[in-house]
């Protein structure tokens, strides 16, 4: 079969495959790129395969960074752009469940596809735009279906973490899993615990993100996969997922952050700290972290009937934001602008907003040291300013800050 390669990407990348062949080598465009161009799909990157040698290909390409040279893999720069190139290659056994013990190049594009994981992502396509599918991944892109190449079984033995990437596609794609291939994962889902949290994350992230998430959550629920999921149970991560799914059901779009703070609302974690172990087990950021836990709040509250100017205040206006933009498509537009309103009502949003600093503070009273007194009064401005009842004006705050320590004085 031949195809056009129309997409931008790879009209730039074909003469760094061209390159590679007036040297005598074979090079393909491979993996994902090719699957989500013959679904008609825009392709994100490219990733290349080629029969040279990491050190060929580096001669070939004098400006390269080697990266990922002991998987084969050089980054060579071309034309201003870089692209991954990585030598066919075929794994050795695998002891832990997620690592080969050794990788060895070969010269042969089949065996190359032999070691990849699903169908739909072991096809190649060279300069030219011929296809070669030596796993029947195009009937399958057909059938939309997400079969392991080779024995399933055998391949989720080696690599626990393909468990997790085949949820993934289902999730990106609206695919089924191949009998075979889920009758695997359901039994061998504990393998999932040789595997980082890190890189369960990743395909977790994504499988929350997919635009089937909806459609393929049975599956998901049914595999058995959130049973090693870190810190709860699999049937309190089905709650989650069961929320996340409701949550979701009217939006065109929603962030990595509204799905956490969705999913943690469905798994009953109404104690802040709770949250914050689970985040950090799943090896969040913590700015990521800060945000969902953010996020939570804010749903919290509104739910709570908590959407006062001054119950808004401590939130930032991303998260007022994600808000008003679920809201409305949840059909609750007069909520969302009433929530706005009072937002911007805010006459600050931060405490460095103040007309006046800590130190300003220590210079009006003449204090020559920090202190206490110099908190609880930012705190007093700073409440005072959100409820209206001071203006952020230097001038009235100076006053105010004078009448305080006077009756702190007194008192
Ligand atoms: P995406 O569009 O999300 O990047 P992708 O298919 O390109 O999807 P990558 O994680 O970038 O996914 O991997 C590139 C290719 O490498 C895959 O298409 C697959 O052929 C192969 N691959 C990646 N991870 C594995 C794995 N754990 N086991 C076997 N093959 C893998
Ligand atoms: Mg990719």
């Amino acid at each position: 079969m031949k195809l056009d390669l129309t997409d931008p990407l790879f009209l730039k990348a074909i003469p760094v495959l061209k390159e590679l062949e007036s040297h005598g080598y074979e090079a393909y465009f491979v993996g994902g790129c090719v699957r989500d161009s013959l679904l008609n799909k825009g392709i994100s990157d490219i990733d290349i395969a080629t029969s040279a040698f990491p050190e060929e290909v580096q001669s070939i390409f004098p400006k390269h960074f080697d990266v990922g040279l002991e998987h084969g893999t050089v980054v060579v720069l071309f034309h201003g752009e870089s692209y991954e190139i990585t030598t066919f290659r075929t794994e050795s056994t695998y002891s832990d469940y997620r690592r080969p013990d050794q990788v060895s190049f070969v010269r042969d594009l089949v065996e190359d596809t032999k070691r990849r994981d699903f169908t739909i992502n072991a096809m190649a396509l060279d300069a030219r735009g011929v296809l070669f599918d030596y796993h029947d991944g195009l009937k399958d892109l057909e059938d939309q279906k997400i079969r392991a190449v080779g024995q399933a079984h055998d391949r989720f033995q080696e690599d626990a973490l393909r468990m997790m990437r085949a949820i993934r596609f289902a999730s990106q794609l609206g695919f089924e899993l191949e009998s075979q291939t889920y009758i695997a994962i359901q039994a061998l889902s504990k393998n999932l615990a040789y595997i980082s949290i890190e890189r369960i994350r990743i395909e977790f992230e994504k499988t929350m993100l997919g635009r089937h998430f909806n459609c393929c959550l049975p599956l998901i629920k049914e595999s058995h996969l959130l049973d090693h999921f870190p810190l709860y149970n699999g049937q309190r991560y089905c709650l989650g997922m069961d929320a996340l799914a409701n949550e979701i059901s009217d939006l065109k779009d929603y962030s990595i952050v509204q799905a956490w703070a969705f999913l943690l609302r469905g798994m009953e974690l109404s104690e802040s700290s709770d949250r914050q172990n689970l985040l950090k087990k799943w090896t969040l950021s913590n700015q990521r972290i800060n945000q969902i836990q953010e996020y939570y709040q804010l749903i919290v509250n509104v739910e709570n009937g908590a959407i006062q100017p001054i119950d808004l205040y401590s939130f930032s206006s991303q998260s007022i934001e994600l808000l008003e933009d679920y809201l409305i498509a949840k059909e609750q537009k007069s909520l969302a602008a009433l929530i706005r309103d009072h937002f911007d009502s805010l006459a600050i949003h931060d405490r460095k907003e103040l007309a006046l600093n800590g130190s300003d503070i220590m210079q009006i009273l003449d204090m020559h040291h920090g202190g206490p007194l110099i908190g609880q009064i930012l705190d007093y401005l700073e409440t005072q300013v959100i409820k209206n009842n001071l203006r952020n004006d230097r001038l009235i705050l100076e006053k105010a800050v004078q009448d305080y320590s006077k009756s702190y004085n007194d008192s």
